[in-house]
């Protein structure tokens, strides 16, 4: 049995503060009354600590979405203040270096990328860059910064996000361990920075910037060159520290299938993860197959998740079918987790998606394999799926940790 910590007065005042600027983020703009009948704290209780957060500018006065005339005034309602302050997220991918500035709402004001993935496996230039990037960026939006409140960090592998540890990664072919990213980066960017793992970091960025109606638990599901899947409770991605990494890419689909990077057989990300299917879509044109794919690539381009997706949408019979059994992995897949948790809603961030057939088939192979069917409507909803959607979610991991947790 864990037992739990005890409260005194400033700690009450300290959690009045956070869950009061929590509630106006997620539902601003909001009246004072409604802070208060919401979180079931009294009304001076919200007044005072609602003039502490003007005073701050990190919330401003505005008037009501929806005015109710019938009281002969106008109602006046509490919102953030969306450009009082920005924030800086920083994704370290398979891709090389992706980073954002946005305000407090997630919208981004400048955006960079650096394709270079020879960098993945090099912790430090990795690091040096990052802060060569942050000033870049600073100096060509304008922005200054004292506005800047703090940085957004996101890496795959296992992120401890309360101590600041990337635990393990296996970025760029290289093993790296135990690394101090969040101490590192502050003493680099003079900064305060928040890290967190990949895919709760873009599950954090959809459900912070989004403010959609969400059920309490639902799943977001990534996949690029592995495959994750974030378990959303309550707003927040499941697991503390280590917990909660969400590799699915790992789970064994097929007992004898093919070899995966990780020694093992017939792991998913072996049928679904876009290096595989790459992979075998070079195979396929060698063999003289993919006719549409291969007058796409015949110009000596490289070949890119972004021309096989555009094959497939033109119709390539081989490249659709190629495409399809992948799919359908996931579909399965992210049935499985469905039914180990009943989820009624899954959020899919996955480039193959963004084509309507296979977005179709991914809807009908989860259907078909939900357990509980009769019992649980389930929803899917399609991220449109793009380079930055990890260095906005580090983005949102900043305003999270950085000012609505720190008013
Ligand atoms: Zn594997």
């Amino acid at each position: 049995m864990k037992i739990k910590a005890g409260s005194n007065l400033t700690k009450v005042k300290q959690a009045n503060d956070i869950s009061i600027l929590g509630m106006i983020y997620q539902n601003g703009p909001v009246s004072r009354g409604e802070v208060a009948r919401q979180l079931e704290i009294t009304l001076p209780t919200v007044t005072t600590t609602v003039k502490r957060l003007l005073e701050k500018g990190v919330i401003r006065e505005t008037e009501m979405k929806e005015q109710d005339f019938s009281l002969g005034r106008k109602a006046m309602a509490v919102d953030i203040a969306a450009d009082s302050r920005f924030v800086a997220g920083v994704e370290w991918s398979p891709f090389g270096l992706i980073c954002c500035i946005s305000d407090l709402r997630g919208n981004i004001r400048i955006r960079k990328q650096y394709d270079e993935p020879e960098l993945c496996g090099n912790y430090e230039r990795l690091k040096y860059l990052t802060g060569v990037y942050v000033e870049e960026m600073l100096k060509e939006s304008g922005i200054l910064r004292e506005r800047l409140a703090g940085v957004g960090w996101t890496a795959p592998g296992m992120v401890d996000a309360e101590n600041g540890i990337l635990v393990c990664s296996s970025i760029g072919g290289v093993d790296w361990k135990r690394k101090l990213v969040r101490a590192d980066l502050e003493e680099l960017l003079g900064m305060p920075v928040a890290v967190e793992n990949h895919v709760k970091a873009r599950a954090i960025g959809q459900d912070l910037f989004c403010r959609a109606a969400r059920p309490d638990v639902y799943l977001y599901y990534f996949v690029q060159a592995g495959i994750s899947c974030c378990i959303m409770v309550g707003g927040e991605p499941f697991g503390k520290g280590k917990q909660g990494t969400g590799d699915i890419g790992h789970a064994i689909m097929d007992l004898d299938g093919p070899v995966c990077n990780c020694g093992k057989r017939g792991c998913l990300q072996v049928f679904s993860g876009e290096a595989m299917l790459l992979k075998r879509a070079k195979a396929l044109e060698e063999e003289g197959k993919c006719p549409v794919l291969a007058g796409l690539t015949a110009k000596g381009e490289p070949l890119t998740m972004e021309l096989l997706l555009q094959a497939a949408a033109d119709r390539d019979p081989d490249v659709e079918e190629m495409l399809q059994t992948g799919v359908r992995y996931m579909g399965i897949s992210i049935a499985n987790i469905v039914n180990l948790v009943n989820s009624p809603l899954v959020v899919i961030d996955s480039a193959v998606t963004s084509v309507p057939s296979m977005r179709e088939y991914l809807d009908q192979v989860i259907r078909e394999h939900n357990y509980f069917k009769e019992e649980l409507e389930l929803e899917t909803d399609y991220v449109a799926a793009n380079r930055y959607t990890g260095a906005l979610g580090a983005c949102a991991v900043a305003v999270k940790e950085l000012v609505i947790r720190r008013p």
